[in-house]
């Protein structure tokens, strides 16, 4: 293995490296097939095999219900945000959504384009340092969905239990999907962009209950339709062949580790270590709540503007990638999703330790 340095990038981020060489080797030969993978076409048997086999992991770490689809979509993430309302909504129909960061907040704008959206809670005016419980919000009973956003990429919060609520639950799980298990049964629609905690960015994975799928207005056009997609199990159109290719690797990479509830404790042991330097000295300060710490995205500040500046720049040298903090809330930001090593992260709380020291 050549010298790989710690990339905490948010996303894309950092991917198994046994996926990368597998990958970088079926690139020029796929499987002896004398062609390279990303010269196959996809309606060949060897890419609907690929594109199967993928589903079927999914369906597989996720126990995604058989009157659910597994769609490969693309347009990242952020298509997602005027799909749903777009395809669930229309004149005279409400939904609830829960403004908890820069995502939540996206997909609002664009949903009031086909609705009348209720927002039950924001905690904008604290930085969105927190999540809310079950009972700071009011889902608006004639409510097609509630909307939410499991984990806050940006700002460092999650969901650490999923809302309760009689009402259909709409999530965007791009930074925490397969990172613990989930009860699918509860959602309509789960969506994720691959490029956070499934592989390269250009896919985007959408789970969705089969009765939605006729609920689409008219006007709708072709493309915008979950229904076109779902029909033609993805390759109505060109689908991102490689994309798919890659999450089936990860996908495969994801059960030899466990599966999802082994993910889980390493995801909560990672975070463990990582809030653990936060709190055992007042040099650094989480920025979420406790109660509403994410276990992917560790976001936190030093004391001043100048010492993160400089944290920032001494890490780099020494191996630790990607931490500066997303522009809107600045500070620092560990993403340490699935792929991303333990040792990496105990290599980065000796490195605070030291910091804090000479600096503190
Ligand atoms: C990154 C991210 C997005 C945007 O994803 P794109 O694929 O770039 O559109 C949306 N939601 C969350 C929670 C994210 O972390």
């Amino acid at each position: 293995m050549p010298e790989r340095i710690y990339n905490f990038s948010p996303g894309p981020a950092t991917l198994p490296y046994s996926v990368l060489q597998e990958a970088a080797g079926d690139i020029v030969n796929y499987q002896n097939t004398g062609i390279g993978l990303i010269e196959l076409s996809h309606r060949s048997k060897e890419f609907m095999a690929i594109a199967e086999e993928t589903e079927k992991l999914i369906r597989r770490l996720l126990e995604v219900p058989d009157n659910y689809k597994v769609l490969f979509l693309q347009g990242g993430a952020s298509s997602q945000f005027f799909m749903i309302p777009m395809n669930l909504l229309g004149k005279g129909k409400t939904a609830t959504y829960l403004n908890t960061g820069t995502w939540s907040k996206k997909a609002i704008k664009e949903a009031r384009l086909f609705g009348d959206i209720k927002v039950a809670y924001s905690s904008e005016d604290t930085t969105f340092n927190r999540v809310p419980r079950d009972d700071e919000y009011t889902v608006a009973p004639e409510s097609e969905y509630l909307y939410f956003v499991s984990n806050n990429t940006i700002y460092g919060t999650q969901f650490a239990q999923m809302p309760k609520t009689e009402t259909m639950l709409v999530a965007d799980m791009s930074s925490d999907i397969l990172s613990r298990p989930v009860d699918i049964n509860k959602f309509g629609i789960i969506f994720a962009g691959a490029q956070k905690n499934m592989g390269p960015a250009g896919v985007t994975i959408v789970l969705i209950r089969d009765e939605l799928l006729d609920k689409t207005p008219d006007t709708v056009p072709t493309m915008l339709r979950y229904k076109t997609h779902a029909d033609k199990g993805s390759m109505f159109n060109t689908p991102p062949c490689f994309a798919i290719y890659c999450v089936g690797l990860v996908m495969r990479w994801l059960q030899e580790q466990g599966g999802v509830a082994a993910m889980e404790e390493r995801n909560r042991r990672k975070a463990g270590l990582l809030y653990d330097a936060i709190d055992a000295t007042d040099f650094y300060r989480g920025h979420a709540e406790k109660d509403s710490r994410s276990l992917m995205n560790i976001s936190f500040n030093l004391p001043t503007p100048e010492l993160e500046a400089k944290f920032i720049t001494e890490a780099a040298d020494v191996g630790f990638n990607g931490l500066k903090g997303h522009r809107s809330i600045g500070g620092c930001r560990a993403s340490i999703y699935n792929a991303f090593p333990e040792e990496g992260v105990a290599k980065l709380v000796d490195f605070m330790a030291d910091f804090a020291k000479k600096n503190g």
